[in-house]
């Protein structure tokens, strides 16, 4: 799609020139650019403070390295990265991903989208991320601290409470938060909410790890009730099965859905009967163990290597491993067999042409800044009770939890509507994240 606003197009091939190799970002650049051209023409302060010119570019990189010893006594040495990319209306917040595909594109693309996430939230949260190439998978417990002692230790000096507080992401969970809040602890000899998603005896929130799953649950039910739909005896077919998979397959099903189908990155699981929760939990979550072993414990579930899990038919479908993980070849193989709304718990897991294909086709389609905001909204909740030094129940966070997904939902339409494209909640999250964000820039002043 070419942009129809001059400036808008200038500030992109700008974006363009200056970073050429940095796809991830770029596309995400994109989308959020062509979204705002509307708020762009109505309120010609945003173009005279240069707002979208500076939003594109962050307050602060900070690569570096981090070196650790290996289980042999060898010497490795990984990549580390903070973006902080905008904190005009709070500290920077957002997670860290450990994983070998990170470089800085993937994480200035997750910080950018993150900036207009928080903003979608309604609490105060700048847009943040951070990550390592460093590959968790197959190392042991000594090996993963080691790590997550060094990469703290260079971390440190650029956090804080008040300043930036980031979470988990894909890689990192709680055994790897516990080992980072433990070194900044030893470092600055301060116990203070620097992390969420902390476990409950020391400052975590009840509902943090459900969250994410959860939120996109509850947005996706909000989307299918306004919709005159619900989730009652609606097949879903999920991707991933890491922690937004497993909560959101948990929450899909306490609604009435009946999940059939969760993947990982060497290939997915079709359980027919439904996919039984406390198989895969055992797997992932205590012995880490692939998911192909899911059919040693359910022998009448099939097991298929590599990708594929769009091609089970299904009435809902929610991509909760990585980005780009749905193309356009899917969506339509998804369109062909019934399916009829899409959210996103992973973040820009669905390429362009896809969500282009999706909307064009009628499919409900809630897009990964609103729908899987949960996440980053109960680390705010856990931030709140850290600072007041109480704990929330289950049930207060849960509730709370909810109603902030139905507030994104509504925010997202409300400004879907408003700017002329109603029911499309990707230029309605955009625009409704974005508006909050330039006001603040503008407030503001410029030199920061
Ligand atoms: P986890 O590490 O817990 O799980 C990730 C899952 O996705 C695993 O099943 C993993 O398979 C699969 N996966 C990861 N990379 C790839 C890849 N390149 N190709 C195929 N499959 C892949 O991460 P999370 O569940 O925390 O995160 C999943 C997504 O949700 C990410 O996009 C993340 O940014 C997003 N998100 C997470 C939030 C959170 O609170 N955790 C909040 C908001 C968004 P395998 O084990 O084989 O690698």
């Amino acid at each position: 799609m070419a942009f129809k606003n001059s400036a808008l197009a200038d500030i992109y091939a700008r974006v363009e020139k200056r970073d050429p190799d940095q796809k991830e970002f770029l596309q995400a650049v994109r989308e959020v650019l062509e979204s705002i051209e509307p708020v762009i023409e109505k309120r010609p302060e945003f173009a005279k403070a240069g707002i979208v010119d500076r939003i594109v570019e962050p307050e602060r990189m900070i690569v570096f390295r981090v070196s650790w010893v290996d289980d042999n006594g060898k010497v490795q040495v990984n990549r580390g990265f903070r973006v902080q990319f905008n904190s005009a209306i709070g500290p920077y917040k957002g997670g860290l991903r450990l994983h070998p595909s990170v470089n800085l594109s993937v994480i200035k693309f997750l910080g950018f989208e993150q900036i207009f996430k928080n903003s979608l939230t309604g609490l105060p949260m700048g847009g943040g991320k951070g990550g390592s190439d460093f590959d968790p998978k197959g190392k042991s417990d000594g090996e993963i601290m080691r790590f997550c002692q060094s990469f703290m230790t260079e971390l440190s000096k650029h956090i804080g409470s008040c300043t930036d507080v980031p979470a988990g992401d894909i890689g990192v969970g709680g055994r790897e938060i516990g080992f980072m809040f433990g070194q900044y602890k030893r470092l600055r000899n301060e116990f203070t909410g620097v992390l969420t998603g902390k476990g409950l005896t020391y400052g975590g929130s009840l509902i943090r790890t459900e969250a994410t799953g959860y939120g996109l649950c509850y947005f996706t039910d909000e989307m299918l009730r306004a919709n005159g739909k619900s989730f009652k005896d609606q097949t879903v077919v999920i991707s991933g099965s890491g922690n937004v998979a497993i909560y959101a397959a948990q929450k899909a099903t306490q609604l009435g859905g009946k999940v059939v189908a969760m993947s990982d990155s060497a290939g997915y699981i079709y359980d027919k009967n439904g996919i039984n929760l406390d198989v895969i939990k055992d797997l992932k979550e205590v012995k880490r163990a692939r998911l192909s072993e899911y059919v040693k414990s359910v022998p009448s579930a099939e097991y298929h290597e590599g990708k594929g899990v769009w091609s089970i038919p299904c009435h809902i479908a929610l991509p909760c491993a990585t980005q780009n993980e749905l193309d356009e070849n899917d969506a339509k193989m998804l369109v062909k067999n019934g399916c009829y709304a899409v959210a996103e718990g992973a973040n820009m897991p669905s390429t362009p042409e896809a969500c282009e294909y999706m909307i064009q086709n009628g499919v409900l389609f809630g897009p990964a800044k609103a729908a899987n905001a949960g996440g980053v909204a109960t680390s705010g909740l856990e931030m709140s009770q850290n600072s007041i030094r109480l704990s929330w129940t289950a049930e207060e966070v849960d509730e709370k939890l909810k109603g902030i997904m139905t507030n994104i939902y509504n925010s997202a339409y409300n400004a879907s509507v408003e700017y002329g494209c109603p029911g499309n909640l990707i230029v309605g999250a955009n625009i409704a994240g974005f508006t909050k964000v330039a006001e603040a820039m503008l407030a503001q002043g410029v030199a920061y």
